[in-house]
């Protein structure tokens, strides 16, 4: 997912290059796993600046379940959009000064322009903040940790449970 873009940084405004591309192995972070390949496709368009860079990567994700705590493989297709500018001029080769505008990524002084990190955050912000195996994951027993998407377990439902986790309610209620 490294681009040379010497031959786009010339062109005038507006001109576009697109690409599609291929990762067979994509890291997208310590606690997240991919399964399988990741795939993409890219458009990097000239502003004044640098480069717009837009497209999608469809990967699948190894997430466990909130609720069952089954792990399921969720299949994710993520549009993205980042700005990427030069770190020197293309013409010269000097560098230029340092931009102070937050989130966006440095085109470095090969002209090379490198998606790794803008599609890793991009697949990081896209993660759901809750995970569920199925939309209506009946998740585990309380009491037998009972897979209840599997069917009923054998025990019965525990009233006093419940009530007496309404009074710790109650009770931490009234004291603040
Ligand atoms: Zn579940
Ligand atoms: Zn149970």
């Amino acid at each position: 997912m490294i681009y040379n873009v010497a031959q786009l940084m010339k062109a005038p405004v507006g001109t576009s290059q697109v690409n599609d591309f291929h990762e067979d192995d994509f890291q997208a972070g310590d606690d997240i796993q991919v399964v399988g390949p990741l795939d993409g496709h890219v458009r990097m368009r000239r502003t004044n600046q640098g480069l717009l860079v837009d497209g999608r990567v469809d990967l699948t994700l190894q997430l466990e379940c909130n609720r069952c705590l089954k792990v399921f493989e969720q299949p994710m297709h993520i549009p993205f959009e980042e700005q990427f500018y030069p770190t020197v001029d293309v013409v010269t080769g000097l560098p230029l000064p340092p931009f102070d505008e937050e989130e966006i990524f440095p085109i470095d002084s090969h002209h090379e322009l490198d998606l790794t990190e803008a599609i890793r955050q991009n697949v990081l912000t896209a993660l759901p903040m809750v995970t569920l195996c199925q939309e209506d994951c009946k998740g585990l027993c309380s009491q037998c940790g009972h897979d209840l998407n599997l069917g009923p377990c054998e025990c019965q439902p525990v009233i006093d449970t419940r009530l007496s986790v309404l009074e710790k309610l109650l009770q931490n209620g009234s004291q603040s």
